[in-house]
């Protein structure tokens, strides 16, 4: 499972952390991670903070956008201390490295972490399907960087090493990606506006309350496809 969890970083102020949360993961037996528009990288400070995981910084994958870095995983995760005013599914760590877990076995994964000062937007946020809080105290509860990812990477290990483990649930068609996901979500943004359901001006959220629902029922890539031939069956309708 450890291999198929991607850790990814989002437009990461200071080097130093992105060295930092190398070395949280290399400790924990994670080793993939993916930097969207880091702010300073490649850079020194990272190198000096990754101690002995400079394999792990070195390797590291940059892109300009979430969608890149997260476009193959059928289980995105996005870290945030607040909450949100439409609010997603809530998780806390040990079961979302439960979830992980139980996915990773033949799904690619990943867990993203937001900027130092302003975290995740809501935008991003809502490309995930669970929102996992670390229950800090909730007078300070916004952890360094790095830190956060110590401590998610830590119970993706003790999930790793737990042997009594959910059994694998068996599917007939493998889950839609994060990429199959935004194509039916513009499909279906395109298909609203043409019919006049969605009114540019006035969307009452709608886009975001179904984001909601799609990626709570998780959609197979035979349901994305009858998905997308209703869309598309209703366009030629008009
Ligand atoms: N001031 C920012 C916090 C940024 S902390 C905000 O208002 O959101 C940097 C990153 O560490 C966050 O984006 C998140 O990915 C992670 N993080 C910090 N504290 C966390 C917590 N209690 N639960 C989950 N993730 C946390």
């Amino acid at each position: 499972m450890l291999e198929r969890t991607r850790i990814v970083l989002v437009n990461t102020s200071h080097p130093g952390n992105i060295g930092s949360a190398a070395r949280a993961m290399k400790t924990m037996g994670l080793s993939e991670l993916y930097l969207v528009a880091p702010l300073e990288f490649p850079h020194p400070k990272a190198l000096e903070m990754a101690s002995g995981a400079d394999d792990i910084v070195n390797q590291a994958i940059i892109v300009e956008t979430l969608d890149e870095a997260i476009h193959d995983c059928s289980l995105v995760i996005g870290t945030s201390a607040r909450s949100r005013t439409i609010p997603w599914p809530l998780v806390a760590p040990r079961e979302a490295a439960a979830k992980i877990k139980q996915e990773a076995a033949n799904a690619q994964t990943a867990i993203v972490f937001g900027r130092e000062q302003s975290g995740l937007s809501n935008e991003e946020l809502q490309r995930c399907h669970l929102h996992v809080q670390i229950p800090a105290n909730p007078e300070y509860s916004s952890l360094n960087l790095s830190a956060a990812v110590q401590v998610i990477a830590y119970e993706l290990r003790v999930a790793s090493l737990d042997e009594s483990s959910l059994p694998q649930e068996e599917w007939d068609y493998r889950l839609a990606t994060a990429d199959e996901m935004e194509k039916f979500f513009n499909h279906l943004q395109e298909v609203m506006i043409e019919i006049d359901f969605l009114k540019m001006n006035a969307p009452r959220k709608l886009m975001t309350r179904l984001r909601r629902l799609f990626l709570r029922t998780r959609p197979d890539v035979m349901e994305m496809n009858i998905l997308r031939g209703l869309l598309s069956a209703v366009q030629e309708k008009k």
